[in-house]
């Protein structure tokens, strides 16, 4: 696996990086060498890495165009490239069909798909100029299956995965390798309002016994930005402990 300090030199961004997974994949890159620059909502939400040198907080909201804009202008002046690209920001918000409202869709959408489309264009076009960098968006085992409650979490993540897939046939031959993450049930505040019962129906369909952890999420990451996976572009690494439909 990726030695330590393996990602020393590369500059990375990771967005949704306050809580949950996306802390986890700010700290294990960070921790392998990475200048990263960590995106959060909340001002003042990245507090706790004030310490970490190599951590850049940036506050604002992904579904704001020009301030993701302003973001990679600011990196290209502050480092002259960017290497990593982690979609990891995402919202989700369980209702039945014929009670989803527009609002429900309209957000889910601005958060989990257009928001990584903006990035993924900004963030290109210094990385095209490069001819390297690796894209990493998180999709979910739900993007693949579907799942009751869901209709609009599964089709933005679907629509993650077939986004990851053209960007890859586009950027490949120009060295941008762009491959999704598609975890299963890992343990983070996105599942604190999913009924006990849903979550005990989850993990009788998992195949390793337990729900997964954002550090198994990260270690995926991890693997997929470092230059260990070279070789790979186009793929979605299920992160689901073997979990059944
Ligand atoms: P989480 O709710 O703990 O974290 C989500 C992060 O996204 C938070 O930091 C939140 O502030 C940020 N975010 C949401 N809307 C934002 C916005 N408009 N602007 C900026 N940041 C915003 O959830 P998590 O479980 O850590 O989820 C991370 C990613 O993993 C999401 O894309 C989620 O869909 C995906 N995922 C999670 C699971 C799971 O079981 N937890 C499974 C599959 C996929």
């Amino acid at each position: 696996m990726c030695n330590f300090k393996s990602l020393e030199g590369k500059v990375a961004i990771v967005t949704g990086s306050n809580r949950g997974i996306g802390k986890s994949v700010m700290s294990a890159l960070a921790n392998h060498g990475a200048e990263v620059y960590a995106v959060a909502r909340q001002d003042g939400s990245l507090s706790f890495c004030n310490d970490e040198s190599n951590i850049h907080p940036c506050y604002f909201d992904v579904t704001d165009k020009s301030a993701i804009k302003e973001l990679v202008l600011r990196i290209k002046n502050e480092q002259g490239h960017i290497d990593i690209l982690v979609n990891n920001a995402g919202v989700m918000e369980d209702a039945l069909i014929g009670m989803v409202t527009d609002t429900q869709i309209e957000t889910t959408f601005a958060v989990n798909v257009i928001a990584p489309m903006h990035f993924i264009q900004y963030v290109s076009k210094l990385m095209l100029r490069q001819k390297s960098g690796s894209i990493i968006n998180m999709a979910s085992i739900m993007g693949i299956s579907g799942n009751s409650a869901q209709m609009v979490y599964s089709a933005s993540k679907g629509a993650v995965i077939a986004m990851t897939k053209a960007a890859a046939k586009e950027l490949s031959s120009n060295g941008i390798r762009v491959n999704a993450v598609a975890p299963g049930v890992i343990k983070t505040d996105l599942l604190k309002d999913v009924p006990h019962e849903k979550m005990s129906g989850f993990l009788s369909r998992i195949a390793a016994g337990r729900l997964g952890t954002p550090e198994d999420v990260a270690n995926a990451v991890l693997f997929l930005a470092s230059d260990e996976s070279a070789y790979i572009s186009g793929q979605v690494l299920g992160v689901d402990g073997m979990m059944s439909n």
